[in-house]
């Protein structure tokens, strides 16, 4: 690739200060965690304004009752308070102490009802007694409560409650954000999140922080390809979004979906539909390099906003790095999934997993060798070292493979061992159809190194950068 302007920095030279973004991050989730969002209204409104505060991207919004494909957007759902009173007059559930004591999109009410009416509106996980769970009732008009186990059972069985939901059902519109980093070849990623969720903090409060510092990392620099960043409310805000970008959505080569980054259990990563994509291979790559171990989740449909991207009509190939996935945790949808759970710390290292899987997609280049004919005279073009056929003699160490003990090279060589075989293997695989993941997939050098690598000796005149890259041939 040709760089627009030769003195721009691509990623890789993007210099982070991780300890301050590790700081900014945890700003973002106190002050975003107790906002009240949903699939509409204030709160989601509210945290993608604050967002916008860190990020440059669009606020767009779509009507209420706009037909997306097989859906429609609903009616715009905001809330004031909510409280159950007992027979004397205290509050013993409150819509301010927690807005998950609400099930979301709940009707309003206002109303004194016995213990068996209330029952059948309430939510409770015996198995987690101390929590709120999360729930929704977004498609069908109902009202509840979520609380704990133990305040469950405080409940007198023979009482009356004063119920109160102080929300409202209106005409209004579905909100969402986007922008897209305009790259110099035609492949495009999408990098998707959600913001429908209220006070949960991994799923998926962390996901949203990701997101917008990723914009603004990727924003400091020239990208070689294009991004669209997009967050909208889970499910109706995705399908809305692809039924109001079709045809751009179709030209999409793959993507992310960020979700469940910053918990304290281990890494995660789940394929795209197909497997073995690019994005699969990028992200593989990632971790086998850092030496860190993940867990690998295959493709399901029960998930994220990939089974629309992915659906038939798109096929956009989608993955996600986690940390702590959704479904896999204990806390998953209560109120134990908090900011005594995440770290901003974990935060930060799913998001530098993150910009180096896309490193790896910018830096997958193809070249193709000018000297194909045979391997070359490096020694002329100080490609090689001063002596030749340095070796660690085997007798000297019978434990190690020919391979591991070739290029052990003396110290007033200008050029290392590594850096020799990677000159070997650029020049013999650079046909014009391997990629520079494909070598480095194969030799099990970093690409980074591989690419650097790369461009020295193309400025010698050796590989010449084809203008496709990426290809998934190996
Ligand atoms: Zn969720």
């Amino acid at each position: 690739m040709k760089r627009r302007n030769g003195q721009e920095t691509d990623i890789t030279q993007l210099k982070i200060d991780w300890d301050k973004l590790s700081k900014e991050a945890d700003g973002l989730l106190q002050e975003l965690f107790p906002i009240c969002r949903s699939i509409t209204g204030n709160g989601t409104r509210k945290t993608l304004e604050k967002l916008r505060e860190i990020a440059q991207f669009d606020i767009k919004e779509i009507p209420s009752n706009t037909v997306c494909y097989d859906w429609a957007v609903p009616e715009e759902w905001n809330i004031v308070d909510a409280f159950i009173k007992d027979s004397k007059g205290n509050k013993i559930v409150d819509f301010s102490e927690s807005n998950l004591h609400i099930v979301n999109y709940s009707v309003p009410i206002d109303k004194i009802i016995p213990f068996c009416e209330l029952e059948e509106h309430l939510h409770y996980l015996p198995e987690l007694p101390n929590s709120i769970p999360y729930r929704t009732s977004y498609y069908h008009r109902d009202w509840g409560f979520c609380i704990t186990y133990e305040q469950y059972q405080q409940l007198d069985k023979s009482g009356e409650y004063h119920v109160v939901i102080d929300s409202t059902h209106t005409e209004g519109v579905l909100t969402y954000g986007e922008t897209r980093i305009e790259g110099e070849t035609d492949r495009e990623y999408l990098i998707s999140t959600y913001c429908c969720h209220p006070s949960l903090a991994n799923d998926n409060l962390s996901g949203q922080i990701l997101w917008a510092l990723l914009i603004r990392e990727l924003k400091s620099i020239k990208t070689r390809h294009s991004y669209r960043f997009v967050i909208v409310p889970e499910s109706i805000g995705a399908i809305a979004y692809l039924c109001h970008n079709e045809e751009s959505m179709k030209r999409i080569d793959g993507g992310f979906v960020l979700t469940t980054v910053a918990g304290p259990g281990g890494f995660g990563y789940k394929n795209t539909y197909l497997g073995n994509h690019l994005i699969d291979r990028v992200v593989q790559r990632t971790f086998d390099e850092l030496n860190v171990s993940y867990i690998a989740y295959p493709f399901d449909i029960r998930g994220s906003d990939e089974k629309h991207y992915s659906a038939p009509y798109f096929r956009i190939p989608v993955g996600t790095i986690s940390k702590d996935k959704y479904f896999e945790y204990d806390y998953y949808h209560t109120s134990l999934d908090n900011l005594d759970f995440v770290k901003s710390k974990n935060l930060i290292e799913t998001l530098r997993l993150y910009l180096l899987a896309i490193e790896k997609l910018e830096i997958n280049v193809i070249y193709e060798n000018l000297n194909p004919y045979c391997g070359l005279m490096l020694r002329k073009r100080n490609l090689y070292p001063k002596i030749g056929g340095q070796i660690v003699q085997k007798v000297a160490d019978t434990k190690t493979s020919h391979l591991e003990r070739e290029y052990k090279i003396s110290d007033n060589d200008s050029i290392c061992g590594s850096e020799l075989d990677m000159i070997g293997w650029l020049m013999f695989c650079s046909d014009g159809h391997t990629s520079v993941l494909d070598i480095s997939e194969k030799t099990k050098h970093p690409m980074r190194s591989l690419f650097e690598t790369a461009r020295k000796l193309e400025a010698h005149g050796l590989l010449k950068e084809l203008n496709y890259s990426g290809s998934e041939a190996i």
